[in-house]
């Protein structure tokens, strides 16, 4: 049986990433920080993702380190036998103008959004380089397309990520590896749960369908790029917006 390995599953649009890859009959690997809690929500991810009759199992790691991404992706091949997809979901956002944003700031999200693809897809990439199959999809963003006021660190992160993911297209295709990116707009979840009011309203203006997006709806799209029905894609960023600046 195939294996999808997703970072930052402990909630939000990875959990649901998980369940949907499990659902397609994926066994699922399920990252999280290495936190108490982030254990005890991916446990339960886990517990739902068995329910569809797969295997599930929890791995440590800060993605930021690629230390602990070497060790990981080491214990999963080993549990699992093969690596056959990869789900670079793990962000975190640290808001601020420019003029205000600190180089801790700034760092902190280039680390774990932008650095953290390199080490997984490096890693894993080389896993399944060997296979001679395999589907990576990194999670982008609207903020990576065209710039959000208070974004500059995470805009930059996101844009590297659709820039990696045509390079690493390139390097990996001939070994029948595809690599995509999705770029969802605003999507409800913890994350964006921390917006103001004021700023929801102002990016649902932009929106053409008037309504966010669910996690299951980015959820799906990553489900086609992660099977055999998309296997001639590669090195391409799909938009799950509802329609915004068009
Ligand atoms: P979320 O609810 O905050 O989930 C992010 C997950 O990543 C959390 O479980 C988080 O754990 C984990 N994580 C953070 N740093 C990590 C690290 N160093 N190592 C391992 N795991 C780490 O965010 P989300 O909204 O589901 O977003 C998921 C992805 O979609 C992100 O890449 C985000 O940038 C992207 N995205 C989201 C939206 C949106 O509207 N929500 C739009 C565009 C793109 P902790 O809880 O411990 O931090």
């Amino acid at each position: 049986m195939a294996t999808a390995l997703i970072t930052g599953a402990s909630q939000g649009i990875g959990a649901c990433i998980a369940k949907r890859l499990a659902k397609d009959g994926y066994n699922v690997a399920i990252n999280h920080f290495p936190s108490d809690s982030d254990k005890a929500n991916a446990e339960k991810v886990a517990e739902e993702c068995r329910s569809f009759g797969v295997e599930a199992e929890l791995f440590a790691a800060n993605v930021a380190d690629y230390a602990q991404c070497e060790a990981m992706t080491k214990a999963v091949k080993e549990r699992f036998g093969s690596i056959d997809a990869l789900v670079n979901n793990a962000g975190i956002t640290k808001d601020g103008l420019m003029v205000r944003m600190s180089e801790e700031q700034y760092d902190a999200v280039i680390a774990v959004n932008q650095k953290s693809v390199f080490n997984m897809m490096k890693l894993v990439g080389a896993v399944m380089m060997r296979q001679r199959h395999g589907h990576i999809v990194s999670l982008a963003s609207v903020a990576g397309l065209y710039g959000n006021p208070g974004q500059i660190n995470y805009s930059a992160s996101k844009a590297a990520i659709i820039g990696m993911t045509k390079t690493v297209a390139k390097e990996l295709g001939a070994r029948n590896v595809t690599v995509n990116a999705v770029a969802p707009g605003f999507i409800k979840t913890p994350m964006t749960d921390a917006l103001t009011e004021e700023q929801r309203n102002k990016m649902l203006e932009l929106v053409a369908m008037k309504r966010y997006g669910n996690p299951e709806e980015v959820a799906s799209v990553i489900s086609f790029l992660c099977s055999e029905d998309a296997s001639y894609v590669t090195g391409q960023t799909i938009e799950i917006s509802g329609g915004l600046m068009m």
